[in-house]
């Protein structure tokens, strides 16, 4: 860290940083810049918190030389987070592609779109039974009945399961049924609920708060990291912005930034981000091209009978022709699409009664 000091600092109040650089095991280095004292840490030495500097008399500005997000930093750990879940893996160059519907809502909508997105090969489903809802009265979720029925379709296809957790004290019922907890976009700067995935065992997907900086949302990264849970991936849902023609904005930049400034997985949600399933399959491109790990697809078979999000849901077949160009994508790119070979053969079995 380089402190670059008031231009009035006194010889006193540099003594006096000096003491405190002193305290922390750093030897400071006094030199002058321009019309400034600059003082610098050298050494090796505890990190630094910038706050402890920046009350001090004659401190103008804190130049952090490492970033504040240090386990989810590139420069920490060059090389890549994979995560392997089930038969997929998430981070290892290949496309992990996770679909589903926005919320489960009963057990025949569940199965019907989970065995058709099995029959094309999805090794991830997703599908929320604690519902992150605007307003308390839409359709909150089936709760602990919605995980049963997810569990249900892990045994009867093989799929993986990633679905949201909202409160810390139902991260322990959630990882039992879940391979992948899911932070939303509105509890991203939940402390107690990142702390809570953060001490459990299964991979966490992170969603970016909908006005939430690059910094802000690996920072919120580095507190699941920091309480123990290194398989953390980062969902791009879109951005708030002052226009309403699209539900938010497809952060794609963000993308190739995160990639150099971290080595967790990216993942890109084009369903939140854009809000109508005309613009899914694009935006799913997109992301793609700019380099993203994986995407996330909201999929119903029914979407006009969708308890939430059915104008941005898929039907299966225009799933079937998404991963179709996705497989031409990812080949163009020298990557593959992580996909089960042939599909789980399970589509025709039918839906026995509950
Ligand atoms: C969801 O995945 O259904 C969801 C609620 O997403 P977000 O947190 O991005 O709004
Ligand atoms: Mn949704």
């Amino acid at each position: 860290m380089i402190l670059v000091l008031k231009a009035a600092a006194t010889a006193r109040e540099v003594a006096a940083i000096s003491d405190r650089i002193r305290a922390l095991g750093f030897a400071p280095a006094v030199t002058s810049a321009a019309d400034r004292v600059v003082v610098s840490f050298v050494g090796e030495g505890p990190a630094v918190e910038p706050d402890l500097f920046s009350a001090l008399p004659g401190v103008d500005k804190i130049l952090p030389l490492t970033p504040a997000y240090r386990l989810a930093s590139r420069a920490a750990h060059p090389t890549d987070t994979v995560i392997r879940v089930g038969s997929a893996t998430i981070g290892d160059g290949s496309l992990a592609f996770m679909a589903g519907p926005c919320s489960v809502e009963n057990r025949t909508q569940t199965l019907e779109v989970a065995d058709a997105l099995a029959g094309l090969g999805v090794k991830i489903l997703r599908g929320g039974a604690f519902k992150p809802r605007t307003s308390p009265y839409s359709f909150q979720g089936l709760h602990e009945s919605g995980l049963e029925i997810l569990t249900e379709v892990r045994e009867r296809t093989g799929m993986a399961i990633i679905t949201e957790v909202l409160a810390p004290a139902d991260v322990p019922l959630v990882a039992a049924h879940a391979d992948i907890l899911q932070i939303g976009t509105r509890n991203m700067q939940n402390y107690a609920l990142l702390a809570a995935v953060g001490e459990q065992a299964r991979p966490v997907l992170l969603k970016r708060g909908m006005s939430a900086t690059i910094e802000e949302w690996l920072l919120a990264a580095e507190y699941i990291l920091s309480h123990g849970n290194p398989n953390v991936m980062l969902c791009e849902r879109g951005i708030r912005s002052f226009d309403k023609a699209t539900r938010g904005v497809f952060d794609v930049s963000a993308i190739p930034l995160l990639k150099r400034l971290t080595h967790l997985p990216v993942i890109g949600d084009p369903s939140h981000a854009t809000g109508h399933w005309e613009l899914v399959a694009p935006v799913a491109k997109a992301a793609v091209a700019a380099g993203a790990d994986g995407l996330i697809i909201e999929v119903h078979a029914h979407p006009d009978q969708a308890l939430s999000d059915g104008a941005q849901s898929l039907r299966p077949a225009r799933v079937a022709t998404l991963l179709t160009d996705l497989r031409r994508l990812t080949a163009a790119l020298d990557r593959s699409l992580d996909l089960a070979e042939c599909g789980l053969r399970i589509a025709d079995r039918g839906i026995r009664a509950a």
